[in-house]
């Protein structure tokens, strides 16, 4: 009797453990300090609420979202758990406390910063604590892609009870970010405990934007089942949808500036359909439980490989086959760059890691999938057969010559022209202004043609992700920092080429 797997049966309905979650309980009843690193869907949850049945005294969970919380807090009471949540949101916090002091509670959620308040320490002294879950433990740590101040004062609050164990959970934590975690929750280094993060139903793919509206239209109908597809703004979730409607799929469209109503009728009409497209902000998808989208798209690049991670994630959590694919912009990466240089300066260096991260992943002519997986500090074979490239490799190729050329040529106009401009002077394209500029004199004056030509439009694409070039607000092209090297052929510039679309794909109707 009260055997963990016998509590997993009875109490929870399960059969058994999944993956590391035996693991991590076992750690936390010999109540020993321990940062699970667990992808989501993964069952982190029960990883702290089955100790909190099997312990004397209260679990705390410090958890950054209210609404998480409430989420949480009604699954662990429809098992019966005995749960509360103590934030501003919540008018019975008296008798919480009660509770609390009661010792009548297995649970007790809050948000950090009440967490690390003197007034919070107070309370805590005055029952039992079991067990400290610090849950979305990325928090914890600037080199994470999600840091949160508070986050850094819950050691004082951890170490004041220093026999009590820690068990910190996290989805997405690379290498870095996990010894950081580490060392900030004051966790051991052989308390690390790594779930395997391969989703082999998923497929992966990636390719550059065109006409998103097109390339859309076309992903869906050739992607039955619910799917979502992420936009990069409010504004661009209610375009998608609109203009996705026109494929005949129903749709509709998620952000956080809909009314409350609109937005939980959506996501309510989605869960429930077979077929709904949702075109969102990546605020969609946290706490959602369907397990049978089929498809995420993304309609411009995700913050980092743990957030693509995460949100690609949500396909096939039934373990049905399901796609994943993102169709990027070299703006997106020139906007992001962007964004870095306004972050404060101590940010930095992890914002451009994690770019540059990102940048691979959407460059590669290898197996996105071992990208990923080693991200994530696995060590997965080449190649996945369950990818794009893998599927259908692309032909690499060295462009560096005519991205010399691009580069010479943006040099010479001076810095201030835009993309098409250059092309034109490269193609040899007389035009009023080129006449006037007195451009067609310039050495770089028509020295692309023939085959060549095509690759015009990639390099560009190709010179933008390396930094090398850089769009003034203007749209005029100017050097940034990666454009030296490659023009002292210090640094190459490899294309990816996708492969020729096969004949027939879309039926047998294509001969
Ligand atoms: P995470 O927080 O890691 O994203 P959750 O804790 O929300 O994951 O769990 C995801 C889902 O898996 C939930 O529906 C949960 O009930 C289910 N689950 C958790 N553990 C098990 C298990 N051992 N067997 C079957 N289902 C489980
Ligand atoms: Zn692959």
């Amino acid at each position: 009797m009260n055997q963990p797997t016998d509590i997993l049966r009875k109490v929870f309905g399960f059969p058994g453990f999944r993956g590391v979650q035996g693991d991590v309980v076992a750690r936390v009843l010999n109540r020993q300090n321990t940062l699970a690193v667990m992808p989501t869907g993964a069952g982190k949850s029960l990883c702290y609420q089955l100790p909190s049945v099997v312990l004397e005294g209260t679990c705390v969970v410090i958890s950054p979202l209210i609404a998480l919380m409430h989420d949480q807090l009604r699954a662990a009471e429809a098992v019966g758990i005995r749960a509360a949540t103590l934030t501003s949101a919540d008018d019975n916090r008296a008798e919480t406390i009660a509770r609390f002091r009661g010792g009548e509670l297995d649970l007790l959620y809050v948000a950090p910063e009440r967490a690390s308040s003197s007034h919070f320490r107070e309370l805590l002294s005055q029952a039992k604590i079991a067990l400290f879950a610090i849950d979305e433990a990325h928090c914890v740590s600037e080199w994470g892609h999600d840091f949160r101040p508070d986050y850094r004062l819950l050691r004082p609050l951890l170490d004041s009870f220093a026999d009590v164990p820690r068990l910190a959970l996290t989805a997405t934590a690379d290498a870095h970010t996990r010894a950081d975690i580490l060392e900030q929750l004051g966790i051991a280094s052989d308390g690390l405990i790594v779930a395997g993060f391969d989703r082999p139903n998923i497929r992966y793919a990636i390719s550059p934007r065109g006409n998103m509206t097109r390339q859309l239209s076309d992903f869906i109908a050739e992607n039955p089942g619910p799917g979502i597809v992420y936009a990069q703004t409010r504004a661009q979730t209610e375009r998608l949808a609109e203009a996705l409607a026109k494929t005949g799929r129903p749709t509709r469209a998620y952000h956080a500036g809909l009314d409350a109503p609109v937005r939980a009728r959506n996501q309510a009409d989605f869960v429930a359909s077979e077929d709904m497209v949702i075109c969102a902000t990546v605020a969609f998808g946290m706490g959602i439980d369907k397990p049978d989208v089929r498809f995420v798209a993304h309609a411009g690049i995700p913050k980092s490989i743990e957030a693509y991670y995460q949100e690609t994630g949500r396909a096939g959590r039934d373990g049905d086959p399901a796609v994943a694919h993102l169709f990027w912009g070299a703006d997106d990466f020139a906007r992001a760059r962007q964004r870095i240089g306004e972050v404060e300066p101590g940010r930095q260096a992890g914002e451009r890691a994690r770019l540059t991260a990102l940048g691979a992943l959407v460059e590669t002519a290898g197996c996105r999938r071992a990208i990923l997986l080693r991200h994530f500090g696995e060590t997965p074979p080449e190649r996945c057969g369950n990818c794009d490239n893998c599927l259908n490799p692309p032909k690499a190729l060295d462009a560096s010559v005519t991205a010399q050329k691009f580069l010479s040529a943006v040099f010479r106009t001076g810095q201030m022209f835009g993309a098409g401009y250059i092309e034109e002077v490269l193609l040899g394209r007389s035009t009023e202004r080129s006449m006037t500029n007195g451009h067609e004199k310039l050495s770089v004056w028509g020295i692309v043609s023939g085959e060549e030509t095509a690759l015009i439009k990639p390099v560009h694409r190709a010179l933008l992700l390396r930094d090398a070039l850089r769009a003034n607000p203007h749209g005029g092209l100017e050097f940034g920092p990666g454009a030296k090297p490659i023009l002292k052929g210090e640094a190459r510039v490899e294309l990816v080429l996708p492969p020729a679309r096969r004949k027939g794909r879309r039926g047998a109707a294509a001969t």
